[in-house]
């Protein structure tokens, strides 16, 4: 068996954490490969070191050199290596890596180097080699993963045992490209499959894939087995406990994924597999998701239906300004057009204003500061009455809906409502659905 085992921010911000993280991988010889974020927060109010290092690369666009910002990340990993105690010239490391900082002046570079640093110094406490994932994670030019990585993985499995930085690989060009955001959960589910692995164990700082956001719920139900269906909607509407990009990887090698807690590592976290070994638990609403800052443009138009190429000329707007939409729930008469609003930065009007003219609606309204609530769950397409439910829990909490995506799925509803009412409206969904242990 092999596992691959990814240790998020919080587990590896601090040395007293890197002999956690130690002891988890030496309890278990099956935890082979150890994919490492960059630091994170220790306490509220903390740094992350990818933070740091993306204000790092912004001092140096501006003045040439690493300042304020990177003497930060420097003692970060000073101190780390003075709890763990060991001879090791992180020094030297630092200033190599200051100095390519400001030869490449690329973003993606500077950011990168919180998982490399990380990666090298707990390669060094752990006694194991560092595997850098530039020689392994290849992008094609388009960016997408290059299929060389799963041919170049053998070069890990060379190796009993391994450190490996997340979050980056080398792009096309030769340069060092990272993931979006929390991107270390995908170059963790990528060296899984590279490597064949039996097991992705990622591990973070809750037990697990929880019903609900707990920064809103207060102690949410833990969710003991998921489906990777049911993660991917989770977690692509706001549930970032594991990137929503994570799952490909694993899903096409129909490897599991643990979520487990480095803090309370006797806990059984949740178990994520393909919906062929998903057995429906009897839970109608497996869990609850959001995201605020949306733009809903409501369209009206009779006839709208049996007009020839109405969508067509909307989304071409849409294509021409590059703006990608999140849904497009529809009616006979009716369209609504779902889009992140940061992504309608400073063109909405100029938007709005070519729609009409492709399209000319009856109306059309514009709501902004919507959120996005889903509801999400196998069981919804079982059990009757779930809409209602869901819908009346909402009024109940004095909440209006402003819009409805059933969505082609049948495993989700989304709700929009508005940004001030989400943190209500997701408490309302939750007590309705897991408040009675019955439901
Ligand atoms: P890591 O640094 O280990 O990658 P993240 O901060 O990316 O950790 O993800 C873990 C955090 O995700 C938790 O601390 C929690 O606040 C947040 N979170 C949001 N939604 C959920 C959820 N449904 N279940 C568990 N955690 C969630
Ligand atoms: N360190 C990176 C970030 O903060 C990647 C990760 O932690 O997954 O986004
Ligand atoms: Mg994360």
């Amino acid at each position: 068996m092999i596992k691959v085992c990814k240790f998020g921010g919080t587990s590896m911000a601090d040395g007293i954490n890197f002999r956690r993280v130690a002891g988890i991988l030496a309890s278990d010889p099956e935890r082979r490969y150890a994919v490492v974020s960059a630091p994170g927060k220790r306490y509220g109010g903390d740094n992350k070191v990818t933070d740091l290092l993306y204000e790092t690369h912004a001092e140096v666009e501006r003045t040439g050199r690493c300042g304020e910002a990177y003497k930060k990340v420097r003692e970060r990993f000073r101190s780390i290596t003075r709890e763990l105690g060991i001879s090791y010239d992180i020094d030297s490391l630092l200033d190599e890596t200051a100095a390519e900082i400001e030869r490449e002046r690329s973003a993606d570079f500077t950011a990168s180097r919180g998982e490399y640093l990380c990666g090298k110094l707990f390669s060094a406490f752990l006694g194991v080699p560092f595997i850098d994932a530039r020689e392994v994670i290849k992008f094609t030019p388009e960016g997408k993963l290059d299929g060389r990585t799963f041919t170049l993985a053998s070069r890990v499995l060379k190796e009993e045992r391994a450190v490996f930085p997340g979050f980056y690989g080398e792009g096309a060009d030769g340069k060092v490209k990272t993931f979006s955001r929390g991107g270390s959960d995908i170059s963790g589910a990528v060296l899984a499959r590279a490597v064949g692995a039996d097991l992705y164990e990622n591990w973070t700082d809750v037990s697990g894939f929880l019903a609900a956001d707990p920064r809103v719920v207060a102690s949410p139900a833990r969710i003991g087995v998921l489906s990777y269906r049911e993660l991917r909607e989770l977690s692509y509407m706001g549930a970032n406990v594991l990137h929503s990009e994570s799952i490909f990887p694993v899903r096409e090698a129909d490897i599991p994924v643990r979520i487990k807690n480095t803090f309370r590592p006797e806990d059984e976290g949740t178990l994520i597999v393909p919906v062929s070994r998903y057995r429906y638990g009897g839970r109608a609403v497996t869990g609850i998701a959001g995201k605020k800052n949306f733009t809903v443009i409501l369209l009206e138009k009779a006839m709208m239906n049996a007009e020839m190429g109405f969508t067509y000329r909307v989304l071409e707007v849409l294509y021409r300004h590059k703006i990608s939409f999140e849904h497009i729930p529809s009616g006979i008469d009716t369209m609504s057009l779902v889009i992140d609003s940061e992504e309608l930065g400073g063109v909405l009007d100029e938007v709005c204003g070519e729609i009409r003219a492709a399209v000319q609606p009856d109306s059309m309204r514009v709501f902004n500061d919507i959120a996005l609530i889903a509801v999400v769950g196998h069981g919804m397409s079982r059990t009757i009455g779930i809409s209602a439910r869901l819908f009346d829990a909402i009024a109940r909490a004095g909440v209006n809906v402003r819009m409805i995506d059933q969505g082609s799925s049948e495993i989700d509803i989304i709700v929009g409502v508005e940004n001030a009412q989400y943190e209500r409206t997701i408490r309302a969904v939750y007590e309705e659905f897991f408040g009675n242990p019955e439901s």
